[in-house]
């Protein structure tokens, strides 16, 4: 049995995390933390980070690309990014710890919310300005403002691998491994095709591609390869729906050929050979517009 890293959580799994989080943190007062790993705190330091923390509220929630923010009562901003292995949960301060438990916060009424963070590459954020952490963020995919023509104007004369280009956050942000080959399969675009290359229609089918499949992951709360759980515990139900990511080998599901798996700016990629070439073509009869 191959036993794969699980990705990092991106939007759909960003958001699901949050939405079953923020009934149990929202209106809560932080009367204390216990940083069990204090380079979890990337800002300001440990020192500074209780003392500005200890009797705030939280007061509002949202997500941003892959971040997670928790608006204070005294207008700043807690932020959250989980990376690899980050996992949070609410429980009740006399629940036993776990071995990866990172960072504590104590609610005033008497639960806590705890991060769990395996690999260690979750970090906390307190900040005047979420800008500080979030202003570079390239538009929502799923907001009106991510449109064929944002993403035109972007890729004009890019060179780089449209697969590398959908990864970088400053042009749009909250894509990762897994939803940017769903979306390039779905679109019908070889992953190594050049961002400035990309027709007119390929451009328009990606976005159509990119919000559908976003769309159809958080319907499915997210997708567990491997660590991704939800807060309570429970799996997403997007790998289900997988159709080339690491299946590698396995039928494309709509034309038969192996899927193969190249590596893309050091990230595995998955395509269909067949139908994602790296010659532009219009209109591939496979395609269909959710
Ligand atoms: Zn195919």
């Amino acid at each position: 049995m191959i036993f794969y890293n699980q990705p990092m959580p991106e939007l759909p799994e960003v958001q699901t995390i949050l939405d079953a989080l923020t009934p149990l943190v929202l209106r809560q007062t932080i009367i204390d933390v216990t940083p069990l790993w204090p380079p979890v705190v990337d800002r300001p330091d440990n020192v500074l980070f209780r003392q500005w923390i200890r009797g705030r509220q939280i007061i509002e929630t949202s997500r941003r690309g892959k971040y997670m923010l928790f608006h204070l009562d005294d207008d700043s901003w807690l932020v959250l990014h989980l990376r690899m292995t980050g996992k949070v949960r609410v429980v009740a301060r006399e629940e036993p710890g776990r071995p990866h438990d990172r960072f504590i916060f104590h609610f005033d009424n008497g639960r806590e919310w705890r991060f769990e963070d395996q690999r260690k590459f979750g970090r906390l954020y307190l900040v005047e300005d979420a800008s500080e952490v979030i202003g570079k963020l390239g538009p929502e995919p799923l907001s009106d403002a991510f449109t064929f023509a944002y993403l035109a104007q972007k890729l004009t004369r890019r060179t780089a691998p449209i697969k590398s280009l959908l990864l970088n956050q400053e042009i749009v942000a909250g894509i990762g491994n897994i939803y940017a080959d769903e979306a390039l399969f779905r679109a019908r675009i070889h992953p190594l095709r050049a961002g400035g290359s990309l027709t007119h229609e390929e451009l328009d089918r990606l976005v159509a591609a990119l919000k559908s499949v976003l769309n159809q992951a958080l319907l499915e709360m997210g997708t567990t390869l491997r660590d991704y759980r939800r807060p309570d515990g429970s799996v997403g139900g997007f790998q289900n729906r997988l159709q080339v990511f690491r299946r590698t080998g396995e039928p494309c599901p709509s034309c038969g050929a192996p899927i193969q798996r190249i590596v893309v700016g050091g990230r595995s990629t998955h395509f269909c050979p067949r139908e994602q070439q790296m010659m532009a073509h219009s209109n591939p009869p496979s395609f269909e517009r959710i």
